[in-house]
Formats: C-alpha cells, sequence, structure tokens
C-alpha cells in the first residue's frame, strides 16, 4: 500500500498497545497483572469532578480558542509563579491535548526536516517517533558511565550543527531518575550559549521521593526576556491522575507559543472546553492529593525495589520519583523483547520491554497500582525466572507447572 514514508516509519506506542493487550486478556478472564501501565490509579480530584460536570450541565460545549481557555491559562500563570518562581503572560502559555500534543507542536514549531532533537536515553518511548513524524532526526544520548545519570559530556559530545533541539525529562520515564541540581544548571546554560531550544519535559516533577524537591530550570536561564528558548511542558495527568482529560501545557516565549498555537489550531483546535474546565479546578483546588499519591508511589517504590533486590541476577536502580523503575534482567535474557513476551505468555505479567526505551536487557516496571499487583506481579517473574523455583505455582485456583528451564 502506497503509505507516506512518514507512516512507515512511526511504529504504534508500545505503551498504548499494552493497555489493549491488557484489556483483551482482562476480558477472557485471565488472571493477569499489569506493571507496565503509565498512570496513577487515584481518583480524579472532586473540584475537577465538579467542574466538568458544571458545564457540562449548562448544555452548551463550544470550541475552545486553539491556545486555550483564558481560565486555564491563569492557572498555568499562578503555577507557573509557584513552581519556578517566574511571572509569565497568557500570551507564553498554551493548553494543548496532553503533554504529550504540547511536546508535539513545540518540536513542530521550532524544527525542520533532517535537524536533530537530542535528549537523554533511557528516554520516554514517544520523543523518537515524535521526531520522525516530522523529518527530523532523534539522537538518544545514553550516559557514557553507564548509570542513568547523564551529565553534561554526554550531552555536548553529541552536539553537532544539526542540533535544533535538547529534550530533558527528569525525573525520568522510564528510570525514575532524578537528574542533579548541577545538571540541569549546565544544561540551560549550554543551550542558551549555542542557542539551542530547550524542552524541559517536567510531566512528573512533583512526584519525587526520598525529601527530594522539584528543581527550577528558570532559575538558570540568564535569558528571562521573550528570547528565552527554554520551554516547560507540563500537565495534569500523573500529578493530578487525570490521564483520560489529556489536558498538557506549553509556558515559552510569545513567538514560539504563538507558532504552536497556529499549529495546533490546524491540527485538533483547541482542547476541550470541558476538560480544560477539569484542570483548572484541579490546578486550583485541594492540592493534598498530590501529596497522597505521591507518598502512595514512594511507599509502593520501597516495596518494589526490596522484591527486586532480593532477585538474584537483577540489578536495580532505585528510583529517585516517577512510578517506574528500569530494572536490568539481562542476566535472564537480553532481548527485552523476548524476556517481555516470555512473562506474559507463562504468568501472565504485563512489562515494558527497555528496547523501547533505548536500553535492551532491562524491564519498565510501574508501581502506579495497587501493592498486591506490585507484589504477586514480581513474585510471578521470580517464579519464572529463577531456576530454583519450585515447579509449580497457584495463581488462585490456577496451577502454572513450569515446562522450561
Ligand atoms: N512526557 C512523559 C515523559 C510521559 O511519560 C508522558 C506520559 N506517559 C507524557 C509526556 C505525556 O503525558 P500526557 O498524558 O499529558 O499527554
Amino acid at each position: 500500500m502506497s503509505l507516506s514514508l512518514i507512516a512507515k516509519s512511526i511504529k504504534a506506542s508500545p505503551t498504548l498497545k499494552l493497555n489493549e493487550k491488557f484489556a483483551i486478556l482482562k476480558e477472557k478472564g485471565d488472571p493477569v497483572i499489569h506493571l507496565g501501565g503509565g498512570e496513577p490509579k487515584t481518583k480524579v480530584p472532586m473540584d475537577a469532578i465538579l467542574a466538568t460536570v458544571a458545564h457540562v450541565n449548562t448544555g452548551e460545549v463550544r470550541y475552545a480558542p486553539a491556545d486555550g481557555i483564558p481560565a486555564l491559562k491563569q492557572a498555568v500563570i499562578r503555577y507557573t509563579d509557584e513552581f519556578y518562581e517566574r511571572k509569565v503572560r497568557p500570551e507564553n502559555v498554551i493548553a494543548s491535548g496532553g503533554a504529550k500534543q504540547a511536546i508535539m507542536v513545540a518540536l513542530q514549531a521550532v524544527l525542520n526536516p533532517q535537524e536533530e532533537v537530542l535528549f537523554p536515553a533511557p528516554y520516554w518511548v514517544s520523543y523518537p517517533d515524535m521526531a520522525r513524524m516530522i523529518g527530523a532526526i532523534p539522537v538518544p544520548a545514553l550516559p557514557e558511565d553507564g548509570t542513568f545519570y547523564p551529565n553534561i559530556k554526554d550531552i555536548t559530545d553529541r552536539v553537532g550543527s544539526y542540533t535544533k533541539a535538547i529534550i530533558i525529562n527528569s525525573p525520568n520515564n522510564p528510570t525514575g531518575a532524578f537528574y542533579s541540581e548541577d545538571f540541569i544548571a549546565e544544561v540551560v546554560e549550554f543551550c542558551e550559549k549555542k542557542d539551542i531550544w530547550l524542552i524541559m519535559d517536567d510531566i512528573y516533577h512533583r512526584l519525587l521521593f526520598d525529601g527530594k524537591k522539584p528543581i527550577n530550570c528558570f532559575k538558570y536561564a540568564k535569558k528571562k526576556d521573550e528570547n528565552s528558548k527554554l520551554i516547560v511542558i507540563n500537565g495534569v495527568s500523573k500529578q493530578y491522575a487525570m490521564t483520560g482529560f489529556r489536558i498538557g501545557w506549553a509556558v515559552g516565549n510569545k513567538k514560539v507559543i504563538e507558532a504552536m498555537s497556529n499549529i495546533q489550531g490546524h491540527q485538533t483546535s483547541g482542547p476541550s472546553v470541558l476538560l480544560q474546565k477539569a484542570a483548572v479546578a484541579a490546578i486550583n483546588g485541594i492540592q493534598s492529593g498530590v501529596e497522597s499519591l505521591r507518598a502512595t508511589l514512594e511507599n509502593n517504590r520501597n516495596v518494589m525495589v526490596d522484591l527486586l533486590r532480593s532477585f538474584e541476577g537483577v540489578k536495580v536502580n532505585k528510583p529517585d520519583g516517577t512510578f517506574y523503575c528500569l530494572a536490568d534482567f539481562s542476566a535472564y535474557e537480553k532481548d527485552s523483547n523476548k524476556l517481555s513476551e516470555f512473562l506474559i505468555d507463562k504468568v501472565q505479567v504485563l512489562t515494558v520491554p527497555g528496547k523501547e526505551f533505548g536500553l535492551d536487557g532491562h524491564l519498565r516496571l510501574s508501581y502506579c497500582g495497587a501493592i498486591k499487583e506490585v507484589q504477586d506481579g514480581i513474585e510471578r517473574m521470580k517464579w519464572a525466572l529463577d531456576p530454583n523455583s519450585p515447579n509449580e505455582l497457584y495463581i488462585g485456583d490456577r496451577k502454572l507447572v513450569r515446562d522450561w528451564s
């Protein structure tokens, strides 16, 4: 079939595919455990629900401006002041259909075909395909020292004349690594010096553990005015458990936000006004849910890491934030796609192959679900992989028998 070159170069999102697989297995009544998920399971804040219902009850749900309703822009302005100590104006803000669209339109606004966008690896699955969708070239930078914490040389070594933008995501999906304040400062300064766009994907910035506090990248920006090429991305999906509301935003200079709005206006128009109202209510409403989610995730992280550490052969770096852990299973199987398939087939545990994030031999395990799922999921994995496991495992009244070694 004569599909476009771009269409042929793009794969389905592996994490969304996994969600579909989970739904199918669940529907069949299989006792499947999803350790591949990317969304908190807590309830949407009541403020957000009430605001959505109140608006829908008016019976008038119309188009929203392409760049977001004024109330959401105001909420983002206040948020930016609170978390970044930066006073921005409505023309510096765009609300999009999730942080995903905010990043996509930012890339569309700044990159030409064949130009490069660089990001540390392991990276969020969508960055490479987002770059490819505009004919740009994704350049992953795996830290040379084998850790999940890049240093500035890992970045600068890969910057060339084609580098137009850098994306930094910290705390990071899939590793949970929170990059050091020094590193963030160096990247901000480096990008300013080289006149490179810097996209800070801060979608997990409030989901930090062990007393760590969000880093304010703007603190290190010398260009405070409309010449700044720093674009900060955030959204309601993770911190407010509002993944299905599809609201994210970007804060940047007036020109780039205008370009992003023009693109978005032709792409999808503004996000649904209902969902924007919900986002306003969540951002301006009672914030205790964010802290309770954070504390639950920290506890889940501890349980998962302890279980993985009792698992001979698995190497794990304790995540500093998010709800993901990228554990090294290469002692069992170097091909992470194969390993992930094996775990689904044998013990019905869904994990995401590290290869999707630029690091084979690893699996991304999520701890955003119930603690019991985390415990049972790792237990099943251990049973499947450890050659010293007993021959049988019961899942409810189902008996699994090892027919592999
Ligand atoms: N950035 C990162 C690093 C993510 O993990 C995700 C969601 N998985 C997004 C952006 C997009 O989030 P949203 O749901 O707001 O589109």
